[in-house]
């Protein structure tokens, strides 16, 4: 064990005298493999617009994470990185409050994931039911590359570069989280002498480089996709863009199946379709009329709801797609956007990295990352 070496010259950055008590800190973020679609903002990025207000705000764009299932497709790759910044920007993200970066532009995100894949027992990142989700869903079957269950580690290192206190995410990401918070845990108990028995909460406090963050799942953690079956996902081509159109939008939301028969057949109000209504139907008493007359089988059919709930996704998208059409062909204005947030991103994850070093015996040299 070592304690922690002082960090009197740590890189100098805005967010080094940052008080967690005053504004707590949150990253999260998206792999571009698509643009971004309902579960995204139902899932995460809705409670990241509002906590923009509240908390010092990093959002990633997992670039890297990307090629570990599309190494063949690293144009596609590059260029979601800039839709996923138009989505953001469509939704409400405001780049001023907010630090948008690219993965692969900070390097102690690679280097903190080589760091902690040393406290991770190789068959406890392989029982992570989310990668195992993953290796199922997406046909990846024996021939994934090393790279792909290394993501898992590597998500670890993108939110404890940012030593951040929550993350916003859908529920598919809560054991990510875990592993996230057991490197956390082992990292200030190996490095830095923090007491293994102490609660969570102390780690920092008693010396701990991380925090131990928690995951902040949203009041729809798991979206369904509009094949009914699996959860909405860009890679599974079950999904409602916010680009899309009305028509579209209606075309998909037909493609719902409940397996309901007839209008008076009494409905289960717990099925897919309803999880479309209370999550995108905003007045309250509409929703609790539609639940009586389908659970009633009351001569309502399941084609007229899906037309409702298509009208108030409809509602819910028009501003955004007004929004995202303003920086359509503007690549160098999202470029700027995602520079100023990397430079911003590297300030603080070379602090992180610089501490862990310090603690872990490897911190021999100072560095400063000047971006061109
Ligand atoms: P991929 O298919 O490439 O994995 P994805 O659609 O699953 O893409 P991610 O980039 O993996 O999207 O997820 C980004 C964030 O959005 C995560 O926090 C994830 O939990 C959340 N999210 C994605 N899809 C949904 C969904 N259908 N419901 C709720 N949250 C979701
Ligand atoms: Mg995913």
């Amino acid at each position: 064990m070592t304690s922690p070496s002082p960090n009197t010259d740590a890189p100098a950055s805005s967010t080094s005298t940052h008080d967690p008590a005053v504004r707590p800190r949150i990253l999260t973020g998206d792999t571009p493999t698509g643009q971004l679609h309902l579960g995204h903002y139902v899932g995460s990025v809705r409670r990241r617009v509002e906590l923009q207000e509240t908390h010092e705000c990093y959002f990633i764009l997992a670039n890297m994470h990307a090629y570990t299932t599309r190494i063949d497709k690293s144009d596609e790759i590059r260029r979601d990185c800039l839709e996923i910044v138009r989505d953001y920007l469509a939704m409400g993200i405001d780049p001023d409050k907010s630090a948008i970066f690219l993965q692969s532009e900070v390097p102690a995100i690679a280097e903190l994931t080589f760091l902690f894949a040393m406290l991770l027992p190789f068959n406890r990142v392989m029982r992570n039911p989310t990668l195992k989700d993953e290796i199922r869903v997406k046909g990846l079957g024996e021939n994934y590359s090393f790279g792909f269950p290394l993501y898992a580690v590597g998500q670890t290192a993108d939110i404890l570069s940012f030593r951040a206190h929550s993350v916003p995410v859908g529920e598919d990401q809560v054991p990510h989280l875990e592993l996230t918070r057991e490197v956390a845990r082992k990292f200030n108990q190996v490095f830095c002498g923090v007491d293994e028995h102490c609660d969570d909460s102390e780690h920092e406090q008693l010396g701990g480089v991380f925090p131990i963050p928690v995951a902040d799942v949203g009041r729809v953690g798991r979206l369904v996709g509009t094949d009914g079956v699996n959860k909405m996902s860009k890679s599974l081509n079950n999904a409602i863009f916010i680009t899309d159109t009305f028509k579209k939008i209606k075309k998909k939301m037909g493609q719902l199946y409940t397996g309901r028969q007839s209008l008076t057949e009494p409905g289960d109000v717990n099925n897919n379709l309803f999880q479309y209504v209370r999550t995108f139907i905003e007045d309250a008493g509409r929703v609790a009329e539609l639940e009586r007359a389908y659970a009633a089988g009351d001569n309502i059919g399941d084609g007229h709801i899906k037309v409702e709930v298509a009208e108030a996704i409809d509602k819910l998208l028009e501003p955004m797609r007004e929004r995202r059409a303003q920086y359509e062909g503007k690549d160098a204005e999202i470029l700027e956007i995602l520079k100023a947030g990397t430079e911003r991103a590297n300030a603080l994850a070379e602090e992180t990295l610089a501490r862990a070093k310090d603690a872990a015996n490897l911190g021999f040299f100072r560095r400063e990352i000047r971006m061109g």
